[in-house]
């Protein structure tokens, strides 16, 4: 069960994601970060859990469209490289983010 909650997810620039939580904290992240995290099985190996994508293959400028939350569990899109698969919990975007906490 997630201790924080998203408030307002905020995608309109496709550069970056910003989430607010129900408390006020803000992580943002940017996309190309974002694709780099992927936890989906393309990118991370389900049974040995080592990243097969290699995040410095992540350009820079990538964008982001179709962000989409996953129930109360996590939020999901498509990065401007084609890759959708991944499902980013709420619990793993609040301890990555880049604000202080
Ligand atoms: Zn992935």
């Amino acid at each position: 069960m997630p201790s924080q909650e998203p408030k307002v997810i905020t995608g309109s620039d496709p550069t970056r994601v910003s989430i607010e939580w129900t408390d006020g904290h803000v992580t943002a992240y940017r996309t190309s970060v974002l694709r780099g995290l992927c936890p989906c099985a393309g990118c991370v190996n389900e049974v040995t859990g080592v990243r097969t994508h290699d995040p410095v293959s992540v350009p820079a400028d990538l964008t982001q469209t179709d962000l989409r939350l996953v129930g109360h569990y996590g939020l999901t899109l498509r990065f401007s490289d084609g890759h959708d698969t991944g499902i980013f919990p709420f619990s793993a975007l609040r301890r990555d983010g880049t604000g202080e906490d």
